[in-house]
């Protein structure tokens, strides 16, 4: 089934229990901050009923009928390779963070282990996780993952914890119809705006842990569950917000991540996918690992295509794009960019089989070379674009001084750079980038007291080039150190030594 955004829009509308700065949100989808989150959730829906992406978005299940192509199971290169074009389509749009990204990571990630449960221990998972895969392509639901516990003291492992033993989610019954679980997960994205929840640990367990290996997923509206969502960081809807913070007053994504308390909820066996084989508890987690790696790495390289572009327009807005520094840096920086690019797009032609079974998952390796060159390095970019846009970035006037009469003119006179660019679009290309990388500090450590090129005008006009230059000729033998005032007095080794290790010549 295809819902249309209505229908999506309907079924948040659950009667579930959910907090936004200190009060309860009767319904989510008219709260005029999580409306935003909300907004950004139903891309999914929106993409699957746009003709044009249609074909990329739907796919056909085993018994032909149209369902989400992330609800499909990936089992060849070419499944891989079209999650990554979802993704990648979904973030280069805008607003689009995928509602479903982390739940089907961890749908993927649940099959897959479940087929290593059932081929070691003989037990019947793989049953439960493909009947709950159909049930989310009969219904089209939103669906979440949600792996980090609160965790409490980190040194301590779940069981040991002191204050109590609930900072990872745990069952605390059983019965005869399913399980009764308790505990909080934290961080958990695009909450507000999903129907359920792949709920998985997010730490290998041992034995005496074992009431901690557990996954099952749940309806975010069950009785026992609790949603708070971080503290937005939004300002009002409008063209301020839209001028000021081009990429959070779309996305919306700063209000999305909540934490999910989990009071004694009941859990009916269909929807357990691990009940206590704390042996697998790791599989599970490095599996979602591996999956979500792949959306991961979509997402810095639509984010790295943004900076990157910035860079550019930047050096072109200021005039200075054919300078070699500048040039240098944006070489880096397209470098960079197509790297962790091509990289991820390698993890899924290289793809890894899954022993006994017909599913595949990234290439583990080449997924997190991927991951790691681009969290490794994004510092690096930033301050290269921060650079080469100017301490501007940190100290640029907002929206409501561009509207005001009294001051526009002189923004529009003195924020200006090449001519044939208008200021508006120097500005708001600022504005995104302050927006994407929140530099007030950052820049000040870059900026404050004058520009990386400035130090090095300064270090190069300064520096003892006569020393260097002296210590290098003295190396090499060449004539012209002798009086330089460091390099000059030292002895001129090893001619000063060599001689007393001949005995001297009989006369
Ligand atoms: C914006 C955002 C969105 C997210 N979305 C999701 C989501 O959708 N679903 C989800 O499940 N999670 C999500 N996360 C959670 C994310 O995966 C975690 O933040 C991350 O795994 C780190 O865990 P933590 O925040 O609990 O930090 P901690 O685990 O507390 O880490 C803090 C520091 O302690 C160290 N540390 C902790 N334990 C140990 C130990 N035993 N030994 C040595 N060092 C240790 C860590 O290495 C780190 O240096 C999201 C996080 C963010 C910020």
């Amino acid at each position: 089934m295809i819902r249309s955004i209505e229908q999506y829009l309907e079924s948040l509308r659950d009667g579930r229990v959910i907090y936004c700065l200190g009060e309860r949100v009767a319904d989510v989808t008219a709260h005029p901050i999580l409306k935003r989150v909300i907004q950004n959730s139903a891309m999914d829906y929106y993409f699957t009923n746009d003709p044009v992406y249609r074909s990329l978005f739907i796919g056909k299940n085993e018994e032909g009928e149209e369902v989400h192509s992330l609800f499909l199971p990936p089992k060849r290169a070419e499944d891989l390779l079209r999650r990554r074009e979802i993704f990648l389509t979904s973030w280069r749009t805008g607003g689009g963070t995928n509602l479903h990204c982390v739940g089907v990571d961890a749908l993927e990630a649940s099959r897959v282990a479940a087929g290593r449960m059932d081929r070691r221990l003989g037990t019947h998972y793989v049953e439960r996780v493909e009947a709950y895969r159909r049930y989310l392509q009969k219904t089209d639901l939103g669906i979440i993952g949600a792996m980090t516990d609160v965790k409490g003291d980190r040194s301590l492992r779940p069981s040991k914890q002191q204050k109590h033993k609930d900072y990872y989610v745990r069952v605390v019954d059983r019965q005869k119809d399913g399980i009764i679980v308790r505990g909080a997960k934290m961080h958990i994205s695009s909450t507000p705006g999903a129907n359920e929840a792949i709920v998985m640990p997010c730490r290998a367990h041992g034995e005496e842990d074992k009431d901690y290996a557990v996954v099952f997923a749940v309806p975010l509206n069950a009785k026992g569950i609790t949603l708070i969502t971080m503290e937005p960081t939004m300002r009002e809807e409008g063209e301020e917000a839209l001028w000021d913070y081009p990429l959070s007053a779309v996305s919306g994504h700063l209000a999305s991540e909540c934490m999910i308390v989990f009071e004694d909820v009941f859990i009916p066996w269909e929807r357990v996918f691990l009940c206590g084989e704390w042996e697998f508890s790791r599989d599970f987690t490095y599996l979602f690992a591996i999956f979500h790696r792949l959306f991961g790495v979509c997402r810095m390289t639509s984010e790295l295509e943004l900076l990157t572009g910035i860079g550019a327009l930047m050096a072109e807005y200021n005039g200075i794009e054919t300078y070699s520094h500048i040039r240098d840096k944006l070489a880096w920086l397209a470098m960079y960019t197509e790297a962790v690019d091509i990289i991820g797009k390698a993890s899924c032609l290289y793809c890894e089989k899954e022993p006994d079974s017909d599913l595949v998952y990234p290439n583990i390796v080449y997924i997190n070379t991927a991951k790691y060159l681009f969290a490794d390095n994004y510092h690096q970019a930033m301050k290269l674009v921060h650079d080469i846009c100017g301490g501007i970035v940190a100290t640029i006037p907002t929206y409501r001084d561009w509207v005001n009469p009294e001051t526009r003119p002189f923004l529009e006179k003195y924020l200006g750079g090449k001519a044939s660019i208008p200021t508006e679009h120097r500005l708001r290309t600022i504005r995104l980038l302050k927006d994407l990388t929140h530099p007030h500090f950052q820049v000040g450590s870059i900026h404050g007291e004058g520009s990386l090129a400035a130090q090095r005008m300064f270090l190069y006009a300064g520096a003892n080039w006569e020393k260097y230059r002296a210590a290098a000729k003295k190396a090499a033998g060449i004539p012209g150190w002798e009086e330089e005032p460091t390099y000059g007095p030292l002895p001129d080794y090893p001619s000063c030594i060599v001689h007393q290790f001949h005995p001297p010549e009989k006369s």
